[in-house]
């Protein structure tokens, strides 16, 4: 692989001539919410179907000039990413396996008729980024720089057809612990009259479609006094999918850990494939299946399954307290976090926060 000092001297860099001031920056990394506030600068490359990537480089954070017949305003031609910086105790800046991220954003891209975009522009943009506005990551407990890398459809034509021009950008956004005041269980709701992605849809793509279509349920499952919706598969209506944003597993009294396959439908996440190799390596049996809510309400019932919990980057790793739809309605595992789920929330987070040694190379110095 290129060294990342090439990567990021292909971006040119220009400076806001009105930073935010050390106060004001330091005010909004008390205690930042998450997704309000955004750093100074973002990189940006562009695309054209004639001359593919040009002109990287990190400009002034600021609006987007859009004509209102920009493609993506109408056809929705658009994929995203999620992932952060984490500062460690000597001051060096990391992120968590940003090459998963860049392969899972070339797949999305494929999907959405997007051009693909390389492994090397992909983390050398978040490095020319993160090193222009370093000041930016928090170095508070649980604390973290989230990264949006994000390309869409710019060119002004209402013919549906792929666009002749992209945009890539990354902006970043400080971000304080998702749980304030300790790991809280969520109560989740399992969607009945809606699916959030069917066969050759674009479920394991992470385009803003799926999360358009995932809004309605979840204001619904909140209406109902729950936090999160679970979708189940859209063609039998029987197994688990994921939540609107993260995906979902299983821990059963035995100790196996089950977490529904990858079916085309589902997201790939980062935070998932790393959890099966964290418990694997704990020696727990780990099974990729399709998991019927029939068989997971039964199990909660009868005590066979010990935990639920979800995971994605933004809250690494969340305990489900409850699981309820219209026929059934139980706590998990009393209603607490689980042992193995806040055991593997710790050890992910020690990895991410360089607490633990990296053994499986997951850390990027930026
Ligand atoms: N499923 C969906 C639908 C998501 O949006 C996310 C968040 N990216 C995840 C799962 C978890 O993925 P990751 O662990 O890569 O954040």
């Amino acid at each position: 692989p290129a060294e990342l000092e090439d990567l990021v001297a292909l971006f040119e860099v220009s400076r806001t001539d009105a930073p935010t001031s050390d106060e004001e920056r330091e005010a909004s990394l008390q205690a930042p919410k998450f997704g309000t506030v955004f750093t100074d600068h973002m990189a940006r490359i562009t695309w054209r179907a004639a001359d593919g990537w040009v002109d990287r480089r990190v400009e002034p954070y600021g609006p987007l000039q859009l004509d209102p017949a920009t493609a993506v305003l109408h056809y929705a031609q658009e994929i995203f990413e999620g992932l952060k910086a984490y500062k460690h105790a000597d001051g060096s800046v990391w992120t968590f396996r940003p090459d998963a991220n860049a392969a899972r954003f070339a797949r999305s891209a494929h999907r959405l008729a997007l051009p693909a975009l390389t492994v090397d522009d992909f983390v050398g943009s978040l490095a020319a980024l993160v090193r222009t506005d370093v000041s930016w990551v928090p170095s508070g407990e649980d604390s973290s720089l989230y990264l949006r890398p994000f390309m869409y459809a710019s060119e002004p034509f209402l013919g549906v057809r792929p666009s002749a021009e992209v945009e890539y950008l990354v902006i970043a956004s400080p971000v304080g612990p998702y749980f304030a005041g300790g790991v809280k269980p969520v109560s989740i709701w399992v969607a009945e009259d809606y699916h959030r992605a069917g066969p050759g849809g674009t479920g394991a793509a992470k385009c803003g479609g799926n999360y358009a279509a995932s809004l309605l349920p979840q204001v619904e499952a909140q209406k109902n006094g729950f936090d999160q919706v679970c979708f189940l598969d859209a063609v039998e209506d029987k197994y688990l999918e994921e939540l609107g944003g993260m995906n979902v597993f299983v821990v059963k009294a035995d100790g196996s850990v089950h977490t529904p396959e990858l079916t085309g439908s589902i997201l790939e996440g980062v935070t998932r494939s790393s959890i099966l190799q964290l418990v694997a390596d704990r020696g727990h049996e780990v099974v990729e299946r399709r998991i019927p809510l029939a068989e997971l309400v039964k199990g909660l019932a009868s005590g066979e399954v010990a935990e639920v919990f979800a995971c994605g980057t933004a809250a690494v790793v969340t305990p489900v307290g409850r699981l309820a739809g219209s026929t059934f309605d139980h706590a998990v595992g009393g209603g607490g976090a689980g042992e193995l789920t806040m055991a593997v929330r710790a050890e992910l987070t020690d990895i991410q926060y360089g607490r633990a040694a990296d053994r499986h190379g997951w850390m990027r110095r930026l």
